[in-house]
């Protein structure tokens, strides 16, 4: 018998199958499909690769100012998917590599529950004193009609994009986000459907008025508060509208698809992710859930965070992982990075713009602000970070957090000179003691 068999070998499923290997633990992890999951394979990795090579299609025209000229500029768009390919075949090796140095037991194949310590994978029956289900969740679906004409973001990351003239995207959430940004960067018109009456819910708002901008700028068109009456393969109808493009793309959220794990239906949900209490224990003894299968915040580190936690709670081992102060991350062409609370009217709020930032001049990247936020009592509470590599720096603010500092805690730190980091100072600066 296992200690633990893992289902699903996301970051979720392989962080917590290392770590109880770690521990000692005899583990099996079961994929049915690639190792590395939803992230390495069809999510966060693919699309940062294809955001830098495009990226660097955009640039070009910032030699330009720098008085470097080069002839004949072209790009082949089917070598960014092959170098995005190799990318993610490097780290899903890499991932299985270590795998196999920590004896984890891996196998291929579809899981399904077949009691409350055994599963059944390729017509084999194996057992486990604990089962943690970690198998992610797949492309929500709307209502409409014509909805199936759609592409997934999985399909987009694949598809060639050399003649590809328009694109419609529905839905304005983060994924959605990145898409565009990754069109813009090709000159490809694009338009954001969103049916709420804002993009990027739940995010900053001088944030998301930088986001409009800058996507504004680009041409992209937002259509906030639309409602879509049918889609074809190549166009949309609105209310009030019919818009013609050459595909169009569903970036409406993410769900868990249990049907086939749980097919006789043991599992208490909540809605169609698995319900958990607060030690991700499900309704079944030795049975626990975690990652984009449960209710929650839908992101990489955090499901692998707390498969960690699951796995050293189980074990015995003192668990030293804080799970309250996730940063979140939108990786647009300024990134979006946040952390902690938003404020509320006694908080005390301080916003730096990078406007006379010495390296964001010097790099012609000087749009973008700092937003830090206090209580009252001068409390450390939340940050929101606006610039090109905000997703490097906003640990800052998560061991701020974690640690309880206050803003003399802070402003006693010192920054180098120059750099995108010295703004921070600057924003602690603006607070008088
Ligand atoms: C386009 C896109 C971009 C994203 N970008 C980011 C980002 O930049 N940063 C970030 O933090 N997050 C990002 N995410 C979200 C991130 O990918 C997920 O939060 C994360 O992968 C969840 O991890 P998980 O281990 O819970 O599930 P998954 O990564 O989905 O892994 C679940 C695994 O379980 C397997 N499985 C399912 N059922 C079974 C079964 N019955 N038997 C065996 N195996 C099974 C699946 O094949 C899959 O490999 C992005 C997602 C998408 C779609």
């Amino acid at each position: 018998m296992y200690d633990l068999i893992v289902i699903g070998a996301g970051p979720a499923g392989y962080e917590a199958a290392l770590k109880a290997s770690e521990l000692g633990k005899k583990v099996l992890l079961v994929e049915k499909d690639r190792v590395g999951g939803t992230c390495l394979n069809y999510g966060c990795i693919p699309t940062k690769s294809l955001l830098h090579q495009t990226h660097k299609v955009s640039e070009l025209s910032d030699l330009k100012r720098l008085g470097i000229t080069i002839d004949n500029i072209s790009y082949d768009y089917s070598k960014f998917l092959s170098n995005k390919d190799n990318t993610v075949g490097r780290l899903v090796k890499g991932i299985e590599f270590l795998l196999k140095k920590n004896n984890v037991e891996l196998i291929k194949g579809e899981a399904t529950l077949e009691s409350n310590i055994t599963i059944k994978v390729n017509d084999n029956l194996f057992e486990g004193a604990n089962i943690l289900i970690a198998t992610g969740a797949k492309e929500n679906t709307l209502n409409i009609e014509g909805f199936e004409n759609c592409i997934t973001s999985k399909a987009f990351l694949d598809r060639d994009l050399s003649n590809t003239k328009k694109v419609i995207i529905i839905g304005g959430g983060v994924i959605g986000i990145e898409i565009a940004t990754i069109l813009t960067h090709l000159k490809i018109e694009t338009v954001i459907v969103e049916a709420l009456d804002e993009i990027l819910n739940g995010i900053d708002e001088d944030a998301i008025a930088l986001v409009k901008k800058d996507l504004k700028r680009s041409k992209v068109k937002v259509l906030t508060s639309a409602k879509i009456d049918k889609i074809q393969e190549t166009k949309v109808y609105l209310d009030d509208n019919e818009i013609d493009c050459d595909f169009v793309i569903a970036c409406v959220g993410r769900k868990p698809d249990l049907s086939s794990f749980d097919k006789n239906n043991v599992l208490v949900k909540d809605g169609p992710f698995i319900k958990v209490d607060k030690y991700f224990k499900t309704n079944i003894n030795n049975i626990y859930a975690v990652g984009d299968c449960v209710k929650g915040i839908q992101l990489a580190h955090y499901a692998s965070s707390c498969a960690i936690n699951i796995v050293e709670t189980l074990f015995n081992k003192e668990c030293t992982f804080k799970l309250d102060n996730v940063p979140r991350c939108i990786y647009c062409d300024k990134e979006i990075s946040t952390v902690g609370e938003i404020a509320v009217e006694s908080d005390i709020v301080v916003k730096y713009d990078l406007v006379a930032n010495p390296k964001a001049v010097i790099e012609n990247n000087n749009r973008g602000f700092y937003k830090l936020i206090f209580t009252k009592n001068g409390l450390f509470k939340g940050a929101t970070l606006v610039c090109s590599k905000s997703s490097d720096m906003i640990n800052l603010f998560v061991s701020a957090l974690n640690q309880g500092l206050t803003i003399s805690d802070m402003q006693n730190d010192i920054y180098p000179h120059p750099s995108f980091a010295e703004g921070i100072k600057e924003a602690l600066s603006f607070i008088k003691n």
